[in-house]
């Protein structure tokens, strides 16, 4: 998705449900890992720069609804009911963490299985499923080698 429009699209949205008038605001991140994340004491919804390029507007936007359901509900509901009431209210699918989404990741990233200290042997540029605090994404640096 274009950044430019994620951006104006999430502006937009986060003005629509009363969330600029209370101070926050949203940006764009380096993360690999995980798409959007929702900082309440900041009051920033942040979504990854990265991943926002080579994902699809439906699971962008998807992940600006989700993160917004969490502004909306406050800090400490996590993903229980009062959240995915919320996100469903708006619009979301609320069928998924936003860190544990299917998101593309480009080429040159691939994912490294901590429980196991390996990389997962997992084929590259296809969609994964990501969980946040096994997994992580690492820097491909040349064809066929991993660090
Ligand atoms: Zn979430």
């Amino acid at each position: 998705m274009r950044l430019e429009k994620a951006k104006l699209i999430a502006n937009d949205l986060m003005t629509y449900f009363g969330l600029s008038r209370l101070g926050w605001r949203f940006q764009f991140d380096r993360a690999v890992w995980r798409l959007g994340v929702c900082k309440y004491q900041n009051k920033i919804i942040s979504i990854s720069e990265k991943l926002t390029d080579i994902n699809t507007e439906d699971e962008v936007l998807d992940t600006i609804l989700h993160e917004i359901a969490h502004a909306m509900v406050g800090k400490g509901i996590g993903h229980g009911p009062s959240w995915k009431n919320m996100a469903v209210e708006i619009g979301c699918s609320g069928k998924r963490i936003a860190s544990a989404g299917h998101v593309a990741i480009p080429k040159k990233w691939v994912l490294f299985d901590t429980q196991r200290n390996q990389y997962t042997g997992v084929k590259r540029n296809r969609r994964f499923s990501i969980r946040y605090g096994r997994y992580e994404w690492r820097l491909n640096d040349s064809e066929g080698r991993m660090s």
